[in-house]
């Protein structure tokens, strides 16, 4: 609990919700017995607490609660326009667990959800339920890390192994797990899936201090990539949200020049590039419950439901980071959302 205990908000746990039905699920008990301390309350359904009206995100993100639940019905979906698809067709996303234990000044699950608490859904059997039919149809390119952090909570939930476990093997399903986490430790003892990408994001030390405060610090991310290379993993650079503000220029020259003094850019699978952008929807949320966030309240623009910056700065920013990969990357393997 090393890296989670010093990088998150996992020490504020100190009650856990359980739905009645996975009260003796294995990953259940597993959970529970990581936080001995924590009050237990059981409870019919995670939306009696997830979704309760009048609750402040903001409040609740000092003290997050989580909750063990099943996820019913579908729990794979398509993959949506703003995100990458990395040139794969079949491209579905799903979301083990909703929220995060870090707590980026600028993500979107703070208009999205009701409530800062963690959801963690355990009956993973029902998810590979649902990929192998999807598999009996068409290959599958998943984002598993979606709408969470999951490797940064693999010390307090094993998913990410057990889905690396689960895909072995499995010559038309890919999956990739993105995360900022400095947690490669929790899978290091495995031996590489030529099949899962590690993905990680990075941003220079400058917007990691200002806005993704309890994330791990550049140096440490970057450590961890070049161990899982050095281990034979599939890694991909995520520069995503890519942000505007004074000197951008000069903080995403460093990041980039110290990415690749760091890992070998021949051994990187790919990158992609991404401006900030966010659905109309959870802006205006986050601009009521984050009143005085400067990055919320840059003045964006709205193209087809979807705040962003104007398109002459989109189109500088994602000029100018692609020229900086283009020093490391051929164009093939540089992607832009
Ligand atoms: S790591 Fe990703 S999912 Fe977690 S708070 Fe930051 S932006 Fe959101």
């Amino acid at each position: 609990m090393k890296e989670l205990k010093k990088f998150s908000a996992v020490r504020s746990f100190s009650h856990i919700y359980v739905e009645e039905e996975v009260k003796d699920h294995p990953l259940t008990l597993e959970i529970l017995s990581k936080f001995p301390k924590a009050v237990k309350i059981q409870i019919n359904h995670y939306k009696e607490v997830f979704c309760r009206p009048k609750q402040n995100f903001a409040v609740q993100e000092m003290s997050k609660k989580l909750i063990l639940a099943a996820k019913k019905g579908r729990v794979i979906y398509s993959g949506p326009e703003v995100c990458q698809d990395f040139g794969n067709k079949n491209f579905y996303y799903t979301s083990p667990a909703l929220n995060c234990i870090y707590s980026c000044d600028y993500c979107y699950l703070k208009g999205m959800y009701p409530s800062a608490n963690l959801v963690i859904f355990v009956n993973i059997e029902d998810y590979f339920k649902e990929v192998e039919n999807l598999l009996k149809q068409r290959p599958v390119y998943l984002s598993l890390s979606y709408d969470t952090d999951l490797l940064a909570m693999e010390r307090i939930v094993p998913l990410v192994s057990r889905w690396i476990a689960y895909v072995r093997g499995k010559e038309d399903l890919t999956i990739e797990i993105r995360t900022k986490s400095a947690n490669y430790s929790a899978l290091s003892h495995l031996p590489p899936a030529g099949n899962v990408i590690l993905a990680w994001t990075l941003s220079p030390s400058e917007v990691i201090e200002r806005y993704e405060r309890k994330t791990p610090p550049l140096e440490l991310r970057l450590e961890n990539i070049k161990r899982a290379i050095d281990d034979g993993w599939k890694v991909r650079l995520c520069f995503d949200p890519v942000l505007y503000f004074e000197n951008w220029h000069l903080f995403y020259d460093n990041l980039i020049t110290r990415t690749f003094s760091v890992v070998s850019p021949e051994k990187i699978n790919d990158a992609s590039i991404g401006v900030f952008r966010i659905p109309r929807d959870y802006l205006k949320r986050m601009r009521k419950t984050f009143p005085f966030s400067e990055i919320i309240y840059y003045p964006y623009v709205e193209k087809d439901g979807i705040y962003t910056y104007p398109e002459k700065i989109k189109e500088e920013i994602i000029g100018y980071v692609h020229l900086l990969l283009r020093r490391y990357l051929p164009p093939e393997k540089i992607f832009i959302i």
